[in-house]
């Protein structure tokens, strides 16, 4: 039995694991930098260790320091969140040998999925369809060239160590690919160490499509249905949602199926997600699979009523699907759409706005579920990534899940930092949103127009209705504001 849990990583992520590990009466321990030191997260934990300076180099991602960690508090486990350590398998060799169960697969698998080359060829092996293209040996650029033009235009360079969009290029034509393949190639190199590609016919119009996958230890592999994450910007998700809108019942069974293929065919164990690319014309092929919990895990929980960090806890003691399931068959019901809530400016290209948040307010209302990792007071540092808070709209349908969202969007309120948070709100507005009409294109396309943020007197009257729901009775915003200003009468 796992009795103490240290989370390696921060934020809203790591108050999201305490929850559970608290529900199952398991301690935990948060590791921090010098910018997180007053942080909810550090505060919330039952313990807490210092790791260094805020730089990630220097802190998060310094495998040495976090063992220390580990044998200082005498933790059991470690659960690496996402991103950070979490697709590290040296991070996993190394705690396997010191005897610490890590809360995902066996470093090999992490090994295998993390070069995007290896898992394609792995898949292709197993029977599952991957995007057309070329994963050879050779990184000669006429070569690439060659292959590309034998898989045809527009393709897609791709780093094999890539992650988060980085490394990757569309090209339209033969012209353009030799000075693409020289940045793409370029910029896998700077980013991950790796400056090794390979291509993809690119797909048109793609939606993309995701199954969150469980293995046990007995060799037992689930699906826990799809999630669709189309609305993404610069190949990032902004909004996702279980179940997929307008997705035939037909092609969802068999990604969904695919998926468990994929998964088993490389003996998976724990939380796993396997990413496709659905075509126009039905088609759908692997990407990838990320072999850890998902920023957008909670709208799986949400309609399929189970605690995805509870399961990764329990498959790491020995526990069976079949008993975590109770033996039935996971279902689906209601409807979930999360969106990424940032601290970022969409007026200007989406730069991270930092600073101090000098009014945090979520919703507590039913059907919303708010994971945040912020409060009042808290600052976004350029540090990290500028990600509040996810929330969580559910409901009986999508178009009420919808609703229940654009509800809760209404009632967030940050001063200080401007956010997308109107940005958002537009989206789950747009018609074509409304109709369920994703690709990955949309945000491109469609013409998405939202109030501006951070308007003074916007502002002002949020602050005034959120006080007079404290019971503060005034005659005028400028009464509940007083003399020294909104943030004096809040902070
Ligand atoms: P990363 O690991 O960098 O996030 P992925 O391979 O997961 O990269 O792809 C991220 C996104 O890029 C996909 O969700 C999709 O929008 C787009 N994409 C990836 N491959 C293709 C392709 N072959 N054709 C069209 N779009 C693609």
């Amino acid at each position: 039995m796992i009795k103490k849990i240290l989370i390696a990583n921060r934020g809203e992520i790591s108050l999201r694991i305490q929850k559970t590990c608290r529900k199952l009466g398991i301690q935990t321990v948060a590791v921090y930098s010098d910018a997180d030191k007053d942080s909810p997260f550090v505060k919330e934990a039952d313990f807490s260790y210092y790791l260094g300076p805020p730089e990630p180099s220097r802190s998060y991602l310094v495998i040495p320091n976090i063992l220390k960690a580990i044998s200082e508090t005498g933790a059991d486990a470690v659960h690496p969140g996402y991103g950070f350590l979490s697709e590290k398998a040296e991070f996993a060799r190394e705690l396997s040998k010191a005897g610490i169960s890590f809360l995902g697969p066996k470093p090999e698998t992490v090994d295998l999925m993390g070069d995007k080359i290896r898992s394609r060829a792995a898949m292709e092996k197993a029977g599952v369809p991957v995007v057309p293209g070329y994963e050879g040996d050779s990184q000669e650029p006429n070569v690439l060239l060659k292959e590309a033009e034998k898989i045809g235009f527009p393709v897609m360079i791709k780093a094999s160590a890539g992650g988060g969009g980085k490394g990757m290029k569309r090209v339209f034509s033969k012209e353009e690919f030799l000075p693409s393949l020289e940045s793409a190639q370029r910029e896998a190199g700077n980013a991950f160490g790796d400056s090794r590609v390979f291509l993809e016919k690119y797909i048109i119009n793609p939606r993309h499509i995701e199954v969150q996958v469980f293995g046990d230890t007995s060799g037992n592999v689930i699906h826990l249905f799809e999630r669709e994450c189309s609305i993404q910007r610069r190949h990032q998700k902004v909004v996702e949602e279980s179940p997929a809108p307008n997705l035939s019942p037909e092609i969802k069974k068999k990604i969904c199926d695919v998926a468990v293929k994929a998964a088993s065919s490389i003996g998976y164990i724990g939380a796993g997600t396997v990413e496709f690319i659905l075509g126009e014309d039905g088609a759908f092929y692997f990407l990838e699979m990320n072999t850890r919990l998902q920023v957008e895990h909670p709208v799986t929980e949400s309609v399929t009523g189970f605690d995805l960090v509870e399961w990764q806890i329990r498959i790491a003691e020995g526990v069976s699907l079949e008993k975590l399931t109770g033996g039935k068959s996971p279902s689906q019901s209601g409807h979930a759409i999360e969106v990424r809530l940032y601290a970022e400016d969409p007026e200007n290209e989406f730069l991270p706005s930092i600073g101090k948040i000098e009014l945090a307010k979520f919703p507590e209302i039913q059907n919303i579920r708010v994971d945040s990792g912020v409060v009042t007071g808290s600052e976004v540092s350029l540090y990290y990534d500028p990600m509040l808070a996810k929330l969580i709209g559910i409901g009986k349908n999508r178009d009420e899940a919808r609703k229940n969202l654009i509800s809760g969007l209404e009632e967030t309120i940050i001063f200080g930092p401007t956010t997308n948070l109107n940005y958002l709100k537009a989206i789950l507005e747009h018609s074509e949103f409304i109709n369920g009409n994703t690709n990955t294109h949309f945000l491109e396309k469609h013409k998405i127009e939202w109030e501006e943020s951070g308007e003074e007197k916007e502002a002002l009257m949020k602050t005034a209705s959120f006080l007079a729901n404290r019971t503060v009775k005034a005659s005028s915003i400028w009464d509940v504001v007083g003399p020294q200003g909104i943030w004096g009468e809040l902070s």
